[in-house]
């Protein structure tokens, strides 16, 4: 079997449904997007060009930044696509709700949140790296400075959810735990990064001690963007053996074709639903292709352009 390269965001979907799993990494053709999806997308892609070099907003006013917002979601809209996939409305007027309320209004919130923020080191930061035999890759919303305040370097997941998470449940969300183990990684082991981030020499020892996964320096933070709430998780070593062992049990289900549905409340957002409806409907089953051209975890298309300027390709 192919190696499975684990993103974040991979592991979140096997962990939340096999069915999703399968429909998204396995026979992605099926995959589209819905418009909370198209809007994280637009979002994202606004906060890496927030700030100019200089660390102030590139836009003038919370409008300005709003109506850049609305004009890049009516260019949506047109192409009814995102990062390639069609966007499926779910009713008729869906996309003019979001262009003339919810995209504003998130685009009001945004500015007035970052504005007077201090500027990420790193933007969409890319990563490949391969720790204990398992391979990480995917990109980190943000790291910002090193603060002498706290001791700690700070890493947003920017989050475009109506909702923001209970603590509890983000306490234990493996999204974060890679990331968190992530950076410590890349700390330890890459000076430039470290630097760029501003740790002090006398603490670059102690950020990722030998046999330490959970840097005590780094704090992960849910940047909700919706109501600029910013709310922070920690980790401890002893995550690091349940998120192994998360990974180990969805090796274990893909290798015995184990891709059950996992109805729920997330079915409401869920990109595949049609696809997944229509086949419980006509009881096919979910397998893994034969046909050896089908890729059985597909590599995304950023592989094949090479590594980019700030991605890492490391081994432990
Ligand atoms: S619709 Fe529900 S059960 Fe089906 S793939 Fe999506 S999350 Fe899983």
């Amino acid at each position: 079997m192919s190696e499975i390269i684990w993103s974040p965001s991979r592991l979140k979907v096997a962990e939340s449904c096999m069915a999703k799993y399968y429909y998204m990494y396995i026979k992605p053709e099926t995959s589209t997007s819905t418009a909370e999806m198209a809007m994280g997308d637009l979002f994202h892609r606004l906060m890496q060009e927030f700030y100019k070099e200089s660390g102030e907003p590139k836009y003038k006013s919370a409008e300005a930044f709003a109506n850049t917002a609305v004009a890049r979601w009516q260019f949506m809209i047109r192409q009814e696509a995102t990062k390639g996939r069609k966007i499926v409305w779910g009713y008729k007027a869906e996309p003019y709700v979001f262009k003339n309320k919810i995209i504003p209004e998130t685009g009001n919130i945004i500015y007035n949140t970052y504005q007077n923020r201090i500027p990420p080191v790193e933007n969409e930061f890319g990563f490949n790296v391969e720790i204990d035999g398992i391979h990480y890759r995917g990109f980190i919303d943000a790291i910002f400075p090193f603060s002498e305040q706290t001791g700690k370097v700070a890493v947003a997941d920017f989050k475009t959810h109506r909702v923001e998470p209970r603590k509890e449940k983000l306490r234990t969300d493996h999204q974060f735990t890679v990331y968190h183990l992530i950076v410590g990684f890349l700390l330890k082991n890459n000076l430039e990064l470290r630097r760029k981030v501003g740790i002090p020499d006398d603490l670059a020892e102690i950020v990722g001690i030998d046999g330490v996964y959970m840097s005590p320096h780094i704090e992960m933070q849910w940047h909700q963007l919706r109501n600029g709430n910013i709310i922070p998780t920690e980790r401890t070593d002893k995550d690091y053996p349940w998120l192994v062992r998360s990974i180990e049990d969805r090796v274990e289900q893909i290798e015995k074709q184990n891709f059950s549905r996992h109805p729920g409340y997330d079915c409401n957002f869920c990109p595949v639903k049609r696809k997944c409806d229509g086949d419980l409907k006509s009881r096919i089953k979910l397998e893994i292709p034969e046909s050896p051209q089908i890729e059985i975890f597909p590599t995304p298309e950023k592989k094949k352009k090479g590594l980019r300027k700030h991605q890492y390709k490391l081994k432990l």
